[in-house]
């Protein structure tokens, strides 16, 4: 089914996001999360498309795994990324040939280390060109977009970010998700600023749980999203003296006041960066699971 409808029926919602297991021998643990986290009745499941190229086709293969084995609604993510038309429209046939009707059109990110992000095509240079195609070419397809509540970080300003945003919407998306984020008041006040410019379509914050410092730090090393210096002090701090598991005990508390907070602010759901994790989503789930509807 297409999120556009299944977001005009049922708010508020959990959606998760995964990313393709670097090896083979890691897909049964990778389902067997996705097995376990069905019961959180998940709105949708998104799945990353890899940076480098190595994970692309794994992206294909999951989503239509997701649909037609395990009955999740997924939502694949592309990128420009060594995009071509040829190769984009291959993605996209493999998509609706699998049943999949959803996807997340991004551009990508420049390669480690770099600033600068090279398009490999000219028809193919940011996200609203890789939106047009899609809308153009396959009518039928849902898009969403990505959206940064505290600025893209290589966007000039928030004001040239709202109007490339607004590009990407007006080229045919149909919903945004967000950058992670770790004050609420960014997503409000980005909500605010994009109603103020004419975006209308549907806003999903996305939530990351911590699970660890330096998984933590990698993140915000090229996604340009900002931790509240307390709480990145009690990180580090209980990274230092429990380790992984005094990280994920302070990021799940974390993670639930600031859904809780978005939710009682008409948030219209929360899509969770799982990392490919199982029980923090289910820590999560058992706290929200009244209040929330999903698919
Ligand atoms: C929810 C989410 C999921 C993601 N999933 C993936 C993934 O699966 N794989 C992956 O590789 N990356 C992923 N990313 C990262 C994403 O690829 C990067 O953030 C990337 O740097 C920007 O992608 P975009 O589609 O937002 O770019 P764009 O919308 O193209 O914007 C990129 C930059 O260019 C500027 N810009 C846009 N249009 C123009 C224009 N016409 N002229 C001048 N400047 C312009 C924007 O202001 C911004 O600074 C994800 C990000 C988010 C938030």
């Amino acid at each position: 089914m297409r999120i556009d409808t299944l977001l005009a029926q049922k708010q508020p919602f959990l959606s998760l996001e995964f990313f393709p297991p670097k090896e083979r021998t890691q897909w049964p643990g990778f389902f067997d999360v996705a097995r376990q986290l069905k019961s959180l009745n998940p709105l949708f499941c998104s799945v990353t498309y890899g940076a480098g190229g190595s994970t692309q086709h794994n992206t294909l293969e999951i989503v239509t795994r997701m649909k037609q084995e395990y009955g999740l609604e997924p939502l694949a993510h592309l990128t420009c990324v060594g995009a071509s038309a040829t190769r984009i429209r291959s993605f996209l046939d493999g998509l609706s040939e699998g049943g999949v009707r959803n996807v997340l059109a991004l551009r990508g990110d420049p390669p480690r280390g770099t600033d600068i992000f090279t398009p490999d095509s000219d028809e193919f240079q940011y996200g609203s060109d890789l939106v047009a195609f899609i809308h153009r070419t396959y009518p039928d397809l849902c898009i969403g977009v990505a959206g940064y509540p505290e600025k893209h970080p290589q966007a000039v300003s928030m004001e040239e970010d709202l109007r490339h945003l607004k590009a990407k919407v007006d080229a045919g998306a149909h919903f945004i998700i967000t950058q992670l984020f770790f004050d609420n008041d960014f997503y409000f006040s980005f909500v605010e600023r994009t109603r103020a410019v004419g975006i209308t379509v549907p806003i999903v914050p996305g939530i990351l749980p911590v699970q660890n410092v330096p998984a933590l730090q990698r993140m915000l090393s090229f996604c340009g999203a900002s931790v509240p210096a307390d709480y990145l002090r009690d990180l580090e701090h209980a990274q230092a003296r429990y380790g992984d598991s005094g990280v994920r005990g302070l990021g799940l508390g974390y993670a639930k006041a600031q859904i809780a907070n978005l939710l009682d602010h008409g948030a219209p759901g929360v899509h969770l960066y799982t990392l490919n994790k199982a029980d923090t989503c289910l820590e999560i789930w058992k706290e929200f699971s009244r209040r929330i509807t999903g698919a």
